[in-house]
């Protein structure tokens, strides 16, 4: 298979290719090694990826609707066709269903909430406040562009590219960090915030505690998550009512 044109960039196939890893990961897998190398270094061709990625996923989830439709009425078209006897047996059954699925969403509602309906209660992604324009530093500006839009997975792409030593690192990592929690990759999310925290740059470092709290509730490590809300008790700004409101969740 020819992957590459006669100008060096990837041809079409190779960034349908690329565009459809983007999306499969076993697709992703069979992308070769010089295809691969030359995306990290070429911009061109990561933006025509792109563009071809957002073709590619904008069908699927036509697709997909399409399928559910398909499906929803072959099931109905059934239902017509098949004449169901039913018995007082089955009658019985179906009630106690019904009653077994009532008892079950009572002892759901006397629950406590679990760690991921707390994160998504809790979490909303810190709002974009970086300027990046006239730098122009595309990979910084696509990032963000995509992080404006929540489309994660594409910022996070983007992010992923830039290259340190880049002069604002510690915006990106605590922006990369948002759009990872966003996407549901807490262990990601944790270790970037982990080096914000780490830095002399205070712009983030409170910010990054609370979504490092929250990265650790949707990892499930609860002691450390109350740990670090307890230290954001202390701190003047906003977070320190959502810290106290979520740590009364936990007690
Ligand atoms: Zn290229």
């Amino acid at each position: 298979m020819i992957l590459f044109s006669n100008n060096g960039h990837l041809n079409e196939e190779a960034i349908a290719l690329y565009a459809e890893g983007l999306i499969d990961p076993k697709v992703y897998e069979t992308i070769p090694t010089d295809v691969l190398d030359h995306t990290d270094a070429c911009f061109d061709c990561k933006q025509k990826i792109m563009n071809v990625f957002d073709i590619i996923r904008n069908d699927e989830e036509t697709k997909v609707q399409i399928g559910l439709k398909n499906s929803l009425q072959e099931a109905g078209s059934l239902k017509a066709k098949n004449v169901f006897r039913i018995s007082t047996v089955w009658m019985f059954a179906a009630a106690a269903v019904v009653l077994l699925i009532g008892i079950y969403s009572v002892f759901r509602a006397i629950q406590p909430a679990s760690n991921d309906q707390l994160f998504d209660e809790y979490f909303t992604p810190y709002q974009n406040l970086l300027t990046m324009k006239g730098e122009n530093d595309s990979l910084v500006e696509y990032a963000l562009y995509y992080y404006d839009l929540k489309i994660w997975d594409s910022a996070i792409f983007f992010f992923k590219e830039i290259k340190e030593p880049y002069k604002d690192i510690e915006a990106i990592r605590f922006y990369q960090a948002n759009a990872l929690l966003a996407m549901g990759y807490p262990s990601e999310a944790e270790k970037h915030l982990l080096m914000v925290i780490a830095t002399n740059d205070d712009r983030f470092k409170t910010q990054a505690n609370w979504y490092l709290a929250l990265a650790m509730i949707k990892s499930g490590k609860n002691d450390k998550a109350i740990e670090i809300l307890r230290n954001l008790k202390y701190d003047k700004g906003i977070y320190r009512s959502k810290a106290m409101d979520l740590i009364n969740e936990f007690e």
